[in-house]
């Protein structure tokens, strides 16, 4: 018996939120009052939830680890965030927007919950708008738009290469004034690392308070996480370096299902990796590719410099391969593509792991200032790594992980398996299938955030206006606390010789090397044994300096690699259970004769989601079958 239920609700796609928003329950101002919700995280996704369940009259206590809530990992997103509003009149709607998010993510999201993002995604720059985020706009001062891979109409919302920023600024005023007015307490620097569940209900959490090192529990009638993805266990990703699953993780653990774990985005434009003391890697933002163009040399092992390369000795492989969407495939057909030239012999740079994104083209046609006024953040940050100025010569990328389209599994309502616990934007898996199309997380997060979660979570708290308190002086809270100062006693007393920051850099290489761009049988195998065996030695030789005390960010780090390990083993079992290749999921045993992802529909239209069931054992899998009413399903082609 299957015990996943979607709540998918009933009638046509295009009713089914209106529909469900009606039969919601509601909570009273009075009743709101009475009721605590913790949120973990303050990106895109926690501030904008926090900041309207605190307008709406809830209580909201906030938890990050960062100093500041607007240091959330959200920062760093670049190119922008998608919406439907055709304000360009390119015959954009909110059903394009959908059918390109399901196309885009291989046919391997739901329907219901994807459609809705695109319905909501209009009242989102509306919002972002009257916060003053100073979007990209016209000479007359309508927004601009520009487009991103895998569509072809012009609906994303941008400011420069800092649209991430710009949008948490929002949401951070936001916040900022509801803590002013009462209704939100931030808790930054603390790590969460246990979630409670009182009579199988979510109730609260245990942290650690990062500067003083004190163990601290919190009680609330829901908890929400919103703390982001996993891309890390590449160990160097485009990531925050201490953005982690840890959280889902730890939920995970306690009853929430984990689905598609396996789905990971590898970006296709990154600054490749310069030498062995990198710790991150750079995103150059696929808004990029509007103007730049990606080639690398027609002769293989062509060593000279770029400009001395004639055009007719170019080999611009993504217009050849693709002439529909060009330079704008999706970040998985870019990434894969970049990854065949230069296994083939073609690529460039020192080691031959690079391709160029070349914008000579576009600045003679528009000139330097046009392109500079599109991208100037980005070029600037492109010749601060590198010393090389990209208005002269082609940038240099190269695909790296990411963002997680698996995550925490959740129903139409965003609840996990456990009652009471939320998951919302990157930390759930909902809307992305097996592959997320670009300006799509933005939009994701700030709906679930802004319009999404807000009225669902009212629907759970209508029933628990007379529960009163809720107390951390029970047994549930002594046991999480206890089990957080075991894990930590645990990790200190091993005194080995090899510090977290190093085990992670060989995670990073086992899981990029074997469970990569490119996956197959045999190394998926000897991935999880690799990762297995580091684990081991992980637990006999960690050195971690300082103490629990203070400010240990060696602890903080080793916390966080501890839930990597695990999390990188599901992520294998997923990857080696689905025997398809879809989206960013590429098993090499099963693709086209041109290289393409072939996908399995009749075995694996279905979300893996997968449950805990102790320390050393199988964890189970469950199915939700994919149910297609309203798109056909069709083998992608961007040609
Ligand atoms: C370089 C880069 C550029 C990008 N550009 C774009 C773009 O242009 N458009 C787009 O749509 N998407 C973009 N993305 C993706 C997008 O930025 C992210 O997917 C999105 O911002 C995630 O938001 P979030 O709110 O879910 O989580 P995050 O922003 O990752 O926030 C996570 C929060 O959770 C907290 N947290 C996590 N674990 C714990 C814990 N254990 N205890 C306490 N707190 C915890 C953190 O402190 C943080 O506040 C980009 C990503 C990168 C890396």
């Amino acid at each position: 018996m299957t015990v996943l239920n979607s709540k998918i609700p009933d009638g046509p796609l295009s009713e089914k939120w209106t529909n469900h928003k009606n039969s919601l329950k509601l909570v009273s101002p009075a009743n709101k009052k009475k009721l605590d919700i913790i949120m973990i995280g303050t990106g895109v996704a926690g501030a904008a939830a926090a900041a309207s369940l605190g307008e709406m009259g809830y209580n909201v206590k906030v938890f990050c680890y960062q100093d500041s809530p607007r240091r959330a990992h959200s920062v760093a997103a670049q190119g922008g965030i998608n919406a439907a509003k055709n304000y360009r009149n390119d015959n954009d709607s909110v059903y394009r927007l959908f059918y390109d998010m399901i196309k885009g993510g291989d046919f391997r999201a739901r329907e219901a919950n994807v459609y809705r993002d695109a319905e909501v995604s209009n009242a989102v720059i509306d919002q972002l708008v009257a916060q003053g985020v100073p979007f990209a706009r016209e000479y007359g001062g309508d927004l601009t738009t520009r487009s991103f891979g895998g569509v072809q109409v012009s609906r994303t919302f941008y400011a420069q290469g800092q649209t991430g920023q710009q949008v948490l600024l929002g949401s951070y005023n936001a916040l900022k004034r509801q803590e002013a007015k009462g209704t939100v307490k931030m808790y930054p620097r603390r790590q969460m690392l246990e979630i409670v569940k009182i009579d199988g209900k979510a109730r609260g959490i245990v942290c650690r308070n990062l500067i003083n090192g004190e163990i601290e529990r919190y009680s609330a009638h829901a908890v929400v996480l919103a703390s982001g993805g996993y891309g890390t266990i590449y160990f160097l990703s485009t990531l925050a370096v201490n953005s982690s699953g840890a959280a889902a993780y730890a939920a995970y653990k306690k009853g929430a299902f984990f689905a598609n774990p396996s789905f990971i985005q590898i970006h296709p434009s990154c600054i490749p990796q310069l030498n062995d003391y990198q710790s991150k890697l750079t995103l150059m933002s696929e808004s990029l590719r509007n103007d730049g163009r990606v080639w690398v040399p027609k002769g293989k092992g062509d060593k000279r410099h770029p400009n001395e390369i004639s055009a007719e000795e170019r080999d611009y492989y993504l217009e050849r391969r693709y002439p529909a969407f060009g330079n704008l495939v999706p970040r998985d057909i870019a990434s894969r593509a970049a990854k065949e030239r230069c296994d083939a012999g073609f690529g460039v740079g020192e080691t031959g792991y690079a391709v160029y994104l070349d914008f000579s083209d576009a600045i003679k046609a528009q000139g330097k200032k046009t392109i500079k006024n599109k991208y100037g953040n980005l070029f600037d940050l492109y010749n601060k790594i590198t010393g090389e100025d990209p208005y002269t010569q082609p940038m240099k990328i190269y695909p790296a992980g990411h963002y997680t389209m698996g995550g925490l599994w959740v129903d139409y309502n965003l609840m996990t398996t456990v009652p009471g616990l939320y998951a919302i934007g990157e930390a759930n898996f909902s809307d992305h299938g097996a592959n997320r199309l670009g300006a799509s997380s933005l939009m994701q997060g700030s709906c679930d955030g802004y319009f999404i979660l807000p009225y669902t979570i009212g629907d759970y708290l209508a029933d628990e206006i007379n529960t009163g308190k809720i107390s951390t002086d029970t047994t549930e809270f002594d046991l999480a606390e206890k089990e957080v100062k075991n894990k930590i006693d645990n990790l200190m007393s091993i005194k080995g010789n090899t510090s977290a920051h190093t085990f992670h850099k060989k995670l990073g290489k086992i899981m990029w090397d074997y469970c990569g761009m490119a996956r197959n049988e045999n190394g998926l195998l000897k991935g999880l044994e690799e990762v297995t065996k580091l684990e081991e030695e992980f637990y006999k030789d960690l050195k971690i300096t300082g103490d629990t005390k203070t400010i240990n960010q060696s602890l903080e780090r080793a916390l966080r690699l501890a839930a990597s390990f695990e999390i990188s083993r599901l992520l294998i079992r997923d990857a080696l259970n689905r025997k398809e290749s879809c989206g960013a999921h590429f098993r090499e045993e099963y693709q086209t004769p041109e290289g393409e992802a072939l996908r399995n529909d009749e075995d694996y239209s279905y979300v893996a989601v997968w449950e805990y069931t102790g320390d050393g054992k199988e964890p189970k899998l469950h199915k939700e079958q994919l149910v297609y009413e309203n798109v056909k399903v069709t083998q992608r082609s961007y040609k």
